[in-house]
């Protein structure tokens, strides 16, 4: 059970039971449902672009400790950030999750996200650490027809 006390890091759980910028921005430019279905994750991004800067950033939802946890990192990391420089960072993010499990990834522009690094073991929470990155995407690209999905 070694590698699911890694998956549990202090770090995460801290974020799932005091998650930050757990709000609705009430003057959001760009929000996003997102859903995973395999889990039964629900997250609402609520953004704030301005100038092609992440001005603000909010999320909502229900979820488990890794999606709770991984939203709440991902907000920390795009505030203030350019939406090119927030993109680039989920592709960093997407290919640490996704990776080989023992295989090395770029974690330059990663910090405080690296936490997840173990979940690429966990298949079945790849896409629990992943869903609050596809929601954020869906929002910048104003995708408000549906929910955003892991598939
Ligand atoms: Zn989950």
């Amino acid at each position: 059970m070694s590698d699911l006390v890694d998956l549990y890091q202090e770090m995460v759980l801290d974020h799932n039971n005091r998650p930050r910028n757990f709000q609705k921005l009430e003057d959001a430019s760009n929000t996003a449902d997102g859903y995973n279905p395999l889990c039964g994750d629900q997250i609402s991004v609520y953004l704030k672009v301005e100038d092609g800067v992440i001005a603000d950033v909010g999320f909502q939802g229900v979820g488990c400790a890794i999606s709770k946890s991984s939203a709440s990192m991902m907000t920390q990391s795009v505030k203030g950030k350019t939406v090119e420089e927030a993109e680039a960072l989920f592709q960093d993010f997407h290919a640490m999750v996704t990776r080989e499990p023992g295989s090395d990834y770029d974690s330059s522009s990663l910090g405080e996200l690296e936490v997840l690094s173990g979940v690429c073991a966990f298949p079945n929470r790849i896409k629990c650490a992943s869903l609050a990155w596809h929601t954020l995407t869906a929002s910048l690209n104003h995708k408000q027809d549906g929910p955003a999905t892991t598939e």
